[in-house]
């Protein structure tokens, strides 16, 4: 039996999805832009895909932009604001130190284009106090961008407060809603956001495909160039089945948003009570009470996370360490470096992302694996060091 606990760097499609994106690729492979009744076809594909993402958000469908997922969403959404305020003359812009590499990387290329950032860090639960943001505003900051839930512990912050700040200094708000779209219900109105970050394959649609929400009114210049295609905004040709396999994703997640939040907040809180009475020395970083319900980031005293890993594989067992992004590399998570957490903490980390295919028998079986192998490694680990 192979367990799949790593939802948080990709879902497996929903049967649905599969099945538009193999009918769209297959009857409906007209340019959306073309006049004629095939173009027309694959246009409606698009709009509908539009309504539904829009309706997810509860953003209207023309304040959506698609684009090739939740990467291509931050660098829109930054250095489309960038250069939109660069006139402006104020080029300061406030984010966290937990951010995607999508965000993080994105701002230091515009430091090199002359914007300062300043990256705020968090509380020892990985949240961004208001209060510091406050402090961090400045005449010249014109942009603040902070997001939604993070990707390795899950913790939601308060944006809806943290976007009244930046508006109040008259500065723009985006936050990254990869890890939340689709998860738990969101509202661009009511948080008053500018931008949205989502992406399609974090909740059950194809990969390749996300979208960038744009306040109606926010003046954002051409992402990329070309042709007219996203009202000018998003040039190239639509990608009309991962389009299309979006808007399911998104039709689903609406749909089932309450029931399937409440049963993995519950298979997520069984895990953690089933690993921490059965190892010792294990915590659970993040905050518990302000979390999406499917994120569980626990570390394991004395044990390298990477090496537990390798051996819940071995098992048929698929977690994470960190970000997915830098799995492979050895560096301790810049995440919990930044909740201050001691550096063999950090490193002692797996993160448990649960979603759709999650059941019952998988935690069942994660909870009576997880001791014995945990205590070989632990024996091995401590083998290892008397040999030195
Ligand atoms: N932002 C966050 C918080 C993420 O977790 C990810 C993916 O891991 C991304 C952005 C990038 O999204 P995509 O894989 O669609 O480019």
């Amino acid at each position: 039996m192979r367990i799949y606990l790593d939802h948080n760097a990709t879902s497996p499609p929903h049967p649905d999805v599969v099945e538009i994106v193999a009918r769209l690729l297959r009857d409906e492979f007209g340019n959306a832009s073309s006049v004629h009744s095939f173009g027309q076809r694959a246009k409606t594909q698009v709009d509908e895909a539009r309504n539904e993402v829009a309706a997810l958000i509860d953003g209207d469908p023309g304040e959506v932009v698609f684009t090739s997922g939740g990467t291509e969403s931050d660098n829109f959404a930054l250095r489309g604001a960038a250069d939109a305020l660069d006139p402006r003359g104020r080029r300061h812009i406030v984010t966290t130190a937990i951010e995607h590499e999508a965000v993080l990387t994105t701002l230091k290329s515009l430091e090199r284009r002359g914007w300062k950032t300043t990256l705020l860090s968090v509380g020892e639960r990985g949240v961004l106090e208001p209060a510091a943001l406050e402090a961090a505003m400045t005449p010249d900051t014109a942009l603040v961008s902070v997001m939604h839930a993070n990707n390795e512990i899950g913790t939601i912050q308060p944006i809806e407060a943290l976007a009244r700040i930046a508006h109040a200094h008259d500065a723009l708000f985006h936050t990254d809603a990869v890890q939340s779209v689709g998860k738990i219900p969101m509202s661009v109105k009511a948080l008053g956001l500018d931008l949205l970050a989502l992406s399609g394959h974090k909740f059950g649609g194809p990969k390749g495909i996300g979208a960038l929400w744009i306040r109606r009114g926010l003046r954002l210049g051409a992402f990329m160039t070309g042709g007219r295609q996203e009202r000018n905004r998003r040039a190239g040709t639509e990608n009309v089945p991962a389009i299309g396999g979006l808007g399911v994703a998104a039709r689903l997640a609406r749909e089932k948003a309450g029931s399937e939040s409440h049963r993995l907040a519950g298979l997520r809180d069984r895990l953690e009570r089933g690993i921490l009475a059965g190892v010792p020395g294990t915590v659970v970083n993040g905050d518990p009470g302000r979390r999406v319900p499917n994120t569980s980031n626990i570390s394991f005293d004395g044990i390298e996370a990477e090496s537990l890993l390798i051996a819940l594989d071995l098992e048929g067992i698929a977690v994470s360490t960190g970000s997915a992004c830098s799995s492979g590399s050895l560096e301790p998570s810049h995440v919990l470096r930044a909740m201050g957490l001691p550096h063999a903490r950090a490193r002692n980390s797996l993160r448990f992302s649960l979603g759709s295919t999650t059941q019952d028998a998988d935690i069942d079986a994660v909870i009576e694996r997880l001791p014995a192998i945990v205590e070989k490694l632990r024996r091995l680990t401590r083998t290892a060091v008397g040999l030195r």
